[in-house]
């Protein structure tokens, strides 16, 4: 079995009358310390699928393994644990503490859960050593998204979900924050999925998921994948 195993996940909305598939029978499997990109167009169930794998939400039908655990089966209690400490969450919008310090932001997100890595050693791993103690309304849009990846990591993750976390950035800044990501990915044996539009990182990731119309169109898995410069 592989580390993750996404298994035919099926998601419904109910919109007044109108029932939305936002996932149907949706199944992939991911190895671990791998940097998995996921592809597709607006609307086509990307964000669904990584929520459901994050916790944050439930499925209908389906299984999701994570290191030989089905998380479709725990109870909220349980669901709340995997959350806090097992998953890190990177998005587009940062949700820091504007009136704290990055390190402070850090250490805020790690005291809840046990092992977490030093709040100085994981901001100096995102490129933010001369910046911690600075508050988060004195840093740019890349450095407050290197400190949410920071808050993320310090929790040692089995997994670490990225959705669109270079959409408020400009296309540079978003390059070195992927980088990053990738990195950090590599460095520390996370295992790294991106929803991303950026086909650069597709180029350089391990496996690539393409999502349309609720279901997995393809999937592919790089051999020798391209360094990003
Ligand atoms: P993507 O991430 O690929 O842009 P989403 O997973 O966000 O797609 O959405 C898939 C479909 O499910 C879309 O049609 C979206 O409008 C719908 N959807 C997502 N979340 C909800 C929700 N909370 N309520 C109703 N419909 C939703
Ligand atoms: P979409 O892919 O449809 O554009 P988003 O990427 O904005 O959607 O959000 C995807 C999901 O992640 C949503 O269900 C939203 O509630 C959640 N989310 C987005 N930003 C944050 C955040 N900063 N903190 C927590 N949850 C978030």
């Amino acid at each position: 079995m592989s580390f993750i195993e996404v298994k035919d996940i099926v998601k419904k909305y109910q919109v007044g009358e109108v029932e939305i598939i936002a996932n149907d029978q949706v199944s992939f499997s991911i190895e671990e310390g791998e940097f998995v990109v996921i592809l597709g167009p607006s609307g086509a169930g990307k964000s669904t699928v990584l929520n459901i794998l994050g916790g944050m939400d439930s499925s209908d039908a389906g299984n999701i393994f994570i290191d030989n655990r089905d998380i479709t089966k725990l109870n909220e209690r349980e669901l709340t644990t995997y959350r806090r400490e097992d998953v890190g969450f990177v998005f587009q919008f940062y949700n820091l503490v504007p009136n704290l310090t990055a390190k402070e932001n850090v250490e805020l997100a790690s005291q809840i859960v046990t092992n977490a890595m030093d709040a100085e050693e994981v901001l100096a791993l995102c490129g933010l050593a001369h910046r911690k103690d600075n508050f988060i309304a004195q840093l740019s849009g890349g450095e407050q998204q290197r400190v949410t990846i920071a808050r993320a990591v310090a929790k040692r993750p089995k997994v670490l979900l990225c959705d669109e976390p270079t959409g408020a950035l400009d296309s540079k800044t978003g390059k070195m924050i992927l980088k990053l990501l990738m990195d950090i990915c590599k460095k520390t044996n996370t295992t790294v999925i991106v929803i991303t539009h950026n086909s650069v990182i597709a180029e350089a990731a391990d496996r690539v998921i393409t999502i349309r119309d609720a279901k997995v169109e393809n999937v592919r898995t790089n051999q020798q994948p391209k360094k990003v410069e």
